[in-house]
């Protein structure tokens, strides 16, 4: 048997341990150390943010955006069902409501299309996800909130270094959530970062992540004491944990042009397959992906579960994605009944196939041969 290709595997590119010492020599391992403001420095700079927080998670800059907005009960947030738990969670931890829309069946993003007649007099906010670091039709989306009152949060989990119209994710609404989670382009292990696009969000958002305390300001030297202030958690992750970060995001270009090359091998050999009922993924005009993902459409659920079982005969890990939030037992137990065709049925053919730095151009011709021979006889 060939050696296994997992989905997903992780790098070390050198620094990442000698920059943990170096933070223990610095005597300095709780947040906001010299790793996590070289970190948010560089995000800033790199993509000319206003104001970059490292956090915990993405899950944790998701619900550091609701607290900030003031969702709260009553509320609806618009977003796709197409997406990871955390986004819905972040609103409903707030006593607030998700409100679920239907996908584009080519990017797997929200349809702008659809949102407009989603609004009610209730709807405090939009939370597009750019799916695979593709981005949602921002221009829009921006000019319905605008229009409407409302606050854009961008999902840009999956979104770093991807831009759109010349803008890079996470900074076009007025607030964006990065996730630095194992699976994502840059990773530090469990981590994000929330973008603060709206200045007059900036000082709340540093006390939110303290605890709901004015720490920040007092390590300023701002204050001579530090005290509560405002409702917040511990949003701000270790400085061992950003040591590792900025170990990654020194190599971020090299990252993105080997995922570039990657996504790019993929796209031309299996576009021939596509007689064969594969579906490769779409990025649409003025759009420029991160190749974060590359995911296939196939047939059918069946024709999928084939597929899953015949890579795994050959030892590769290919997985598929989401399973649709509208369609999850906790929403059949307390959201609203949804009827959003293009999400079940893509939830049901989208299959992902491995895509990280570390993958030799062996082993991905492996996997090309592989999904050919699938494809070209079944
Ligand atoms: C990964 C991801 C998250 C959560 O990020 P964590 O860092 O794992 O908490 C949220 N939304 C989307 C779309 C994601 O892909």
């Amino acid at each position: 048997m060939l050696e296994r290709i997992p989905f997903n595997r992780q790098n070390l590119f050198g620094p990442e341990i000698r920059y943990i010492e170096d933070a223990y020599l610095r005597n300095k391992v709780s947040g906001d150390g010299f790793y996590t403001h070289w970190c948010q420095s560089f995000l800033e700079e790199k993509f000319g943010f206003e104001k970059v927080l490292l956090t915990t998670s993405g899950t944790h800059a998701i619900e550091m955006a609701m607290l900030l907005i003031d969702i709260g009960p009553g509320d609806e947030v618009i977003m796709p069902s197409y997406t990871f738990v955390s986004t819905a969670n972040a609103v409903v931890l707030r006593g607030a409501k998700p409100v679920f829309v239907d996908i584009r069946p080519d990017t797997q993003n929200i349809d702008e299309t659809l949102i407009e007649e989603a609004i009610t007099s209730r709807t405090k906010a939009i939370m597009p996800v750019h799916y695979a670091g593709v981005s949602c039709e921002m221009d829009l989306i921006m000019d319905i909130a605008q229009r409407h009152h409302l606050s854009v949060v961008e999902d840009a989990a999956q979104g770093i270094n991807a831009e759109y119209k010349g803008k890079y994710l996470g900074g076009i609404g007025h607030l964006g959530c990065y996730s630095f989670h194992e699976t994502k382009n840059i990773s530090m292990g469990e981590g994000g970062a929330l973008i603060i696009n709206d200045p007059t969000l900036k000082a709340r958002a540093e006390i939110i992540r303290e605890k709901g305390t004015n720490r920040s300001k007092f390590y300023r030297g701002e204050l001579d004491k530090y005290s509560w202030v405002d409702i917040g958690s511990s949003f701000l992750p270790s400085d061992i944990n950003a040591a590792v970060l900025k170990a990654q995001l020194e190599h971020l270009d090299e990252i993105q042009t080997k995922r570039n090359v990657l996504y790019q091998r993929y796209y031309n050999s299996l576009s021939g397959t596509e007689a064969h009922s594969i579906t490769l993924p779409v990025v649409p005009n003025s759009i420029v992906s991160n190749a974060h993902m590359f995911y296939l459409l196939l047939d059918s659920l069946e024709q999928r579960d084939s597929f899953i079982s015949y890579m795994k005969s050959k030892n590769i890990l290919v997985v598929f994605h989401y399973v649709p939030l509208h369609s999850s037992n906790f929403a059949h137990q307390h959201l609203n009944k949804y009827h959003l065709p293009t999400t079940v049925e893509n939830a049901q053919k989208l299959v992902r196939l491995p895509i990280f730095f570390s993958l030799t151009e062996g082993d991905q011709k492996r996997i090309i041969d592989e999904v050919q021979f699938f494809f070209t006889n079944n």
